[in-house]
């Protein structure tokens, strides 16, 4: 007797893709498992990228990416709607400062238009002036593409992994899928899988695994592409400094990609970067103090006057750019497997509309949708705005209950952290309680609440408090050094706009 669990669909990887995948099919009445390596979901480039929903005009015209980052960009509104995750549209300026590069961005609007990109306009220099007082006076135009927004990247795959889950799909974290194989069985399945050292069996596959995808691709025969991993590395300033700027700023993109921008977090933190770097290792997200002094220099070129004795952190992501030169979303080496590989930038923005040509794909694989009356679409936001003042937060950081606030910097109340703990998804490590609540994301970067959200973990889950934060502090460990070296090098003021930094 065959005692292993058969799905009709596995999803292998829970990052943006996968969760996306993973929450459209639980539209329908479909057994879907969605295995994950890490702790937590998003943990992959869905963590570290710079969460813009993209224009198509920089992906060239007739690609996957122009179309689906189009797609998608289309579908944020809606889905930000019913998912909470947090979604700003802001508009976008791509900067040039020379006759070459006005050229450039007028390629641009034209490749835009040819994606679909119908409200793109160009300005000049004082227009721009204008829209964004504190840029760089040098600028001779640029493209404005209003349809560009922010989006909070981690905070979006964990609801629609939340999502998913409330609609029946079954998760499975610290689940490394280390062997996938044919193996035609009577129950209709095809694919026998190990993940996390237990066996399932599963119908369908769609492999969703970032820097990984080829490796998975190759279990079952010839990948057909090769990911080179590439990092881009960040600067992180504190709360309400992304206020320098009202839209995302770009300056002309090069033949690696997007460039170095400017822009707002979701939540309102000033960000620059990323570099484009090829790297050995897909899981090298460690920052150089080379690479952050370019970051700089070259953010200074659009926004001359930030200052870097504001910059809280710094970090790095690995995007997972395919050698096809496009994103791999297609039928693979066999039947009812489905590639979602490749999936670099605009792969946040392209997600949504992956996921329904995944839907599609595995329904011409012979993958059976019937609509589930049942699904509920909606889901809550964790995070509720605050506005108590310095003074009002004192007495509240012992008070008793669910109102005790245990981050001081960003207000984070006890209530907060349990609701995030409760949703489906086993939340274990302090991280994965700063990315749903923002504990920890403030000034003192968790020097206050750290051994507090701790003390919650070890009493709700029976997680080892002091295992909790050692392992935290370890992941901090590399990026406050960088940082406290960048800004020792005297490299904030604004009256050195433009001037290199020297390691
Ligand atoms: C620096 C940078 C900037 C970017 N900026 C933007 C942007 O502004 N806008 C935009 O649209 N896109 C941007 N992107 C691209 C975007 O971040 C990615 O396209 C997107 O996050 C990819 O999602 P994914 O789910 O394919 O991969 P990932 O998020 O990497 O998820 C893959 C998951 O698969 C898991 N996995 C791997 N192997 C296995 C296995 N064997 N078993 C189980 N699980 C496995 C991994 O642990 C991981 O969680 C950027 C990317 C980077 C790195």
């Amino acid at each position: 007797m065959n005692e292993r669990p058969v799905y009709d669909v596995c999803v292998i990887g829970a990052g943006i893709v996968g969760c996306a995948v993973a929450r459209e099919l639980s539209r329908y009445r479909v057994r879907v498992l969605l295995v994950e390596r890490g702790e937590d979901v998003g943990l992959g480039a869905t963590k570290a990228n710079s969460g813009i929903v993209h224009g198509a005009y920089s992906s060239a015209h007739g690609t996957l990416k122009a179309s689906l980052c189009r797609a998608g960009a289309l579908m944020y509104p809606r889905l930000n709607g019913e998912l909470a995750f947090g979604y700003r549209r802001t508009g976008a300026l791509v900067l040039a400062f020379s006759p070459e590069e006005k050229r450039t961005i007028a390629d641009l609007a034209a490749n835009g238009l040819a994606n679909g990109d119908d409200d793109l306009q160009l300005l000049g220099a004082e227009q721009v002036r204008r829209l964004e007082p504190r840029i760089n006076p040098e600028v001779q135009a640029a493209l404005l593409c209003p349809s560009v927004g922010v989006a909070s990247p981690y905070e979006m795959a964990i609801a629609l992994a939340e999502n998913a889950i409330a609609n029946g799909v079954e998760l499975r974290l610290a689940s490394e899928v280390t062997s996938l194989s044919l193996d035609d069985q009577r129950d209709g399945s095809r694919f026998r899988l190990v993940a996390g050292g237990r066996e399932a069996a599963a119908r369908f596959v769609v492999n969703a695994a970032g820097v990984y995808a080829d490796r998975v691709a190759s279990f079952v025969g010839e990948p057909g592409f090769r990911i080179v991993p590439r990092q881009g590395q960040y600067v992180l300033f504190e709360r309400g400094t992304g206020a320098a700027v009202s839209r995302v700023i770009f300056q002309v993109p090069s033949a690696r990609g997007k460039g170095i921008l400017v822009t707002s977090t979701y939540h309102g933190n000033l960000m620059i970067g990323p570099n484009a770097n090829d790297v050995e290792d897909p899981e090298d997200e460690g920052t150089s103090l080379d690479v952050l002094g370019h970051i700089v220099a070259t953010a200074r070129r659009s926004l001359p006057d930030f200052d870097l004795r504001q910059a809280l952190t710094t970090f790095a992501g690995v995007r997972a750019t395919s050698d096809t030169k496009d994103f791999v979303v297609g039928a693979g080496a066999v039947p009812g497997f489905i590639n979602a590989g490749g999936i670099d930038s605009p792969g946040l923005t392209s997600a949504p509309a992956i996921a329904e040509r995944v839907r599609d794909l595995l329904a011409d694989a012979g993958l059976r949708l019937e609509p589930r009356p049942e699904f509920e679409p909606a889901r809550r936001p964790i995070i509720v705005p605050k506005s108590l003042s310095d003074k009002e937060v004192v007495p509240l950081l012992e008070a008793p209950g669910p109102g005790r606030i245990v981050c001081r910097c960003e207000r984070v109340t006890e209530g907060e952290i349990l609701d995030a703990m409760s949703r489906g998804i086993p939340v274990r490590t302090i991280d994965s309680v700063k990315k749903r609540t923002r504990a920890g994301m403030g000034k003192c970067q968790g020097r206050f609440c750290r051994p507090r959200v701790a003390a919650i973990l070890a009493r709700e889950s029976g997680v080892d408090d002091a295992e909790a934060i050692r392992a935290y502090e370890q992941h901090l460990a590399s990026k406050s050094r960088a940082l406290t070296r960048l800004v020792r090098m005297g490299a904030w003021s604004g009256a050195e706009a433009g001037t290199a930094i020297k390691p």
